[in-house]
């Protein structure tokens, strides 16, 4: 273990500051407060399919930082922005796709652990020691949030986001462990959302819960936009479908009424966060020609650093059709019709609700044609139902 003067944390904190984050703490690398609520959260199955949060060994290591990095001391937490201002139109024109705005650029994990990783080189300099130090931007097991509340940079908003309350809360958090003792900042313990309910009140499919006992915000991951078009592999529930409107890859509806990210959010800095032209509010209908065009090689090779592979071609085609059968217009009916012939039973199982959605004879006619063709169960019950039969 080594002790340094307190002088350095300050240093730290601004030259993290001067690469370009917005916010920096330290926090003590005790132990999660919030790990008994995590592990409340993962009994209840709240998870859904996100079965790497509940591996055993991902548990543990989320409550204990040792094992992250041996004699971890202080963890410094960081916040890179990400805000971006959607396109005209977007999203209000239901013939256009909505991409959450951290996926419009590349994706942050590089981005952020390229700073990290300098800012550790700058310290061992700095110090003039053989430092250890570890980055962790949301891929190691370690609960970021938790620490950045610990660390000062922010509470838990009903919306289950970090928010800040100068900057709001469209930022990356991440976490750098250090064996260097550092004093740290005071824990951000106050509720800022007071009575508000907006996040509650806007979300589309009632997955925000509110407050359990202990004041943590609780959310239905399983009903949650963000988790049914990015992390689900299969079928999107039916009923939830008509709820997701144009959101082909995430949500941002809980940030966007925020009070705090309304008045504090400002365009990020950050080049690498700059939206693609093809994911900043495309036309659903040449996202999706796009998409049916790429195999599922071709779509990681196409999307290459872009978040939005972590859906892969099969999720985010699914998407695309429930967001097509959504608009209901028949200019959809031809992206739709090629949909329904897709190599995936997926795809095609969201395709036919799609054109029942459009509801049109011309719609109803290229299902009618693919039933005779049709041998899987899912894609037929669609098809089945689609039809009124
Ligand atoms: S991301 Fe969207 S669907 Fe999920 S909780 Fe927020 S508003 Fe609801
Ligand atoms: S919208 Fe209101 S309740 Fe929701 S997180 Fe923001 S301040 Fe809190």
């Amino acid at each position: 273990m080594t002790t340094i003067q307190p002088a350095l944390a300050d240093e730290l904190r601004e030259q993290a500051l001067r690469m370009g984050f917005s916010l920096a703490g330290i926090a003590r690398p005790d132990a999660s407060a919030h790990i008994s609520f995590y592990r409340d959260w993962i009994e209840e199955g709240r998870h859904g399919e996100m079965a790497y949060l509940s591996r055993p060994d991902s548990v543990s290591r989320r409550a204990d930082l040792d094992t992250a990095l041996e004699n971890v001391r202080s963890v410094l937490v960081v916040a890179h922005e990400y805000f971006v201002e959607d396109p005209i139109g977007v999203p209000m024109d239901p013939s256009r796709a909505v991409i959450a705005r951290y996926a419009r650029g590349d994706d942050y994990h590089d981005v952020i652990k390229e700073k990290l990783t300098a800012l550790a080189q700058w310290l061992g300099e700095r110090t003039d020691r053989d430092l250890s130090a570890r980055a962790y931007v949301d891929t190691g097991p370690i609960l970021e949030r938790d620490l950045a509340q610990r660390a000062g940079l922010g509470w838990f908003g009903k919306n289950t986001m970090l928010i800040n309350p100068k900057r709001g809360s469209y930022f990356f958090v991440g976490v750098l462990l250090l064996d260097v003792e550092l004093p740290p900042d005071e824990p951000f313990v106050e509720d800022r959302c007071g009575t508000c309910h907006a996040c509650l009140d806007a979300c589309p499919t009632g997955a925000l819960l509110g407050r359990d006992e202990t004041g943590a915000p609780t959310i239905d991951a399983p009903r949650c936009i963000s988790y049914l078009t990015i992390e689900l592999r299969g079928v999107i529930p039916r009923e939830l479908r008509p709820l997701i409107g144009n959101r082909v890859y995430g949500c941002d509806i809980c940030q966007e009424v925020c009070p705090f990210t309304l008045k504090f959010s400002e365009v990020t800095g950050e080049p690498a966060y700059s939206p693609r032209t093809e994911l900043d509010g495309p036309p659903l209908i040449e996202l999706g020609e796009r998409l049916l065009s790429l195999s599922g090689k071709g779509f990681l090779r196409e999307f290459a650093a872009s978040p939005v592979t972590r859906a892969g071609r099969k999720g985010m085609l699914r998407n695309v059709c429930v967001a097509l059968g959504n608009w209901g217009s028949e200019e959809a009916i031809p992206t739709l019709a090629s949909a329904l012939a897709d190599a995936a039973p997926l795809v095609r199982g969201h395709a036919a609700w799609a054109l029942g959605q459009v509801g049109s004879s011309a719609a109803l006619e290229v299902l009618s044609s693919r039933f005779e063709e049709e041998s899987d169960l899912f894609v037929l019950e669609e098809i089945g139902l689609a039809l009124g039969k």
